[in-house]
């Protein structure tokens, strides 16, 4: 036994689940059990050679170092192109702060931002840490129902509803994790319309998958006009480029913000790695072929896989827009989603994560994230059909 005591507010930290599933998934592995992972969010693609290769250049040239704590000055100015150009915004490198990984971003927005009572509405189901930290820092997390009835998108009268004197910030993720779904840009000039009469309010736009739309872009509510100054967007290389392991991504936000974020940073984990910075510049300033080929392939795998859920009786899966995840629709099983993906793990070998990992508005749906070659998703797809037809 550990007799210790713990600082009351680790009771309030959630976790990512997905994570605890590929260690028990792993774990099935090592003692024989086949198993295809469908639970983690991450591409299947090794990262492009270029951009391994600028990274071992950048340690050889002494990229070894301590790096500035907001980042390299010349990785700040790529990533303030690289956003005013695809996002439609009007950055300053100023405003630009680089984290290892898109989440510091999630982590050091509320440290900054929430007091404890104030109101964050965020996406419901979504990701996980995004209720972990509002918990965390003592804020009350105030849902933003994505339904399957309403194709995943957000209800705007609810919405608005959900605001009051209280409400210091807002999330949204376009296109969404865990459903797939995007919003349109019309959800997003009528989401800025309500905001507009809440001045106060701070939005943090996670557009981590904004790269992997499958039809059209989605629109970021910093370029509409009068947000950007409001908006804090979360970004990074993890999906774009298949770069989940280097740990890197930025925020891009008002200068009087970045700063802050800074001080979070240099009280944390000082800097992001030196040489990661110089292989994420060398990443959007080179090819792009490696994107689009991901993404073609991501295309290829929905198609079949939509189709080839919609074809198991009791299943029903709306066709994703964008992101690598299906979340399909299994409440005609009557059985709570976890324990339909704990069965689905140990009786039929497919690992995937239940909607209430992602809070409680994802019940009755799972999470199959399609960043797995077709030969699983095969497989996945019979085991399933197999399992379901038991229940
Ligand atoms: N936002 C969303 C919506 C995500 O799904 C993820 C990763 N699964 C992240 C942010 C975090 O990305 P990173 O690995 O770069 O921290």
């Amino acid at each position: 036994m550990f007799e210790h005591s713990f600082a009351e507010r680790m009771n309030r930290l959630g976790t990512e689940s997905a994570f605890a599933i590929m260690a028990q998934a792993n774990a099935l592995e090592a003692q024989g059990k086949s198993i295809i992972h469908c639970e983690i969010g991450q591409p299947d693609f090794r990262t492009p050679r270029h951009i391994i290769d600028a990274a071992y250049q950048a340690m050889l040239d002494g990229y070894t170092g301590y790096a500035p704590t907001p980042g390299y000055p010349e990785v700040r100015r790529a990533i303030a192109d690289y956003v005013n150009a695809h996002k439609h915004i009007s950055a300053d490198p100023d405003g630009i702060v680089i984290v290892p990984g898109g989440k510091p971003i999630m982590f050091f927005t509320m440290l900054m931002l929430i007091q404890a009572g104030d109101e964050v509405i965020y996406p419901n189901p979504g990701f996980p840490i995004y209720e972990s930290c509002i918990n965390f820092v003592g804020g009350t997390p105030v849902p933003m129902p994505l339904l399957d009835k309403n194709d995943f998108r957000v209800d705007l009268d609810a919405f608005k509803k959900s605001i009051t004197p209280r409400t210091k910030l807002v999330i949204l993720t376009n296109p969404s994790n865990p459903t797939g779904g995007a919003f349109p840009e019309s959800d997003i000039l009528a989401i800025a319309d309500i905001l507009r009469d809440h001045p106060d309010v701070f939005i943090m736009s996670d557009e981590i998958y904004d790269r992997l739309v499958f039809e059209g872009n989605v629109r970021s509510i910093a370029s509409v006009p009068g947000f950007q100054d409001r908006t804090i967007i979360l970004d990074g290389f993890s999906k774009t480029y298949a770069m989940t392991g280097w740990r890197i991504g930025y925020g891009v936000m008002h200068p009087e913000l970045a700063q802050r974020v800074a001080r979070l940073q240099v009280n944390s984990n000082s800097c992001t790695a030196a040489f990661t910075q110089i292989a994420a510049k060398a990443a959007l300033e080179g090819p792009q072929d490696s994107v689009e080929e991901m993404k073609a392939a991501f295309i290829e795998r929905r198609d079949w896989l939509v189709k080839a859920l919609n074809d198991i009786p009791g299943i029903s899966c709306r066709n994703p827009k964008g992101a690598f995840y299906a979340f399909p629709n299994i409440s005609s099983f009557g059985l709570k989603s976890k324990e339909f993906c704990e069965r689905l793990m140990t009786e039929a070998g497919v690992s995937a994560a239940w909607g209430t990992s992602f809070g409680q508005y994802g019940e009755g749906h799972f999470r199959l994230s399609y960043a797995t070659s077709l030969e699983n998703l095969k497989i996945a797809v019979d085991r399933l059909a197999k399992f379901t037809a038991k229940l």
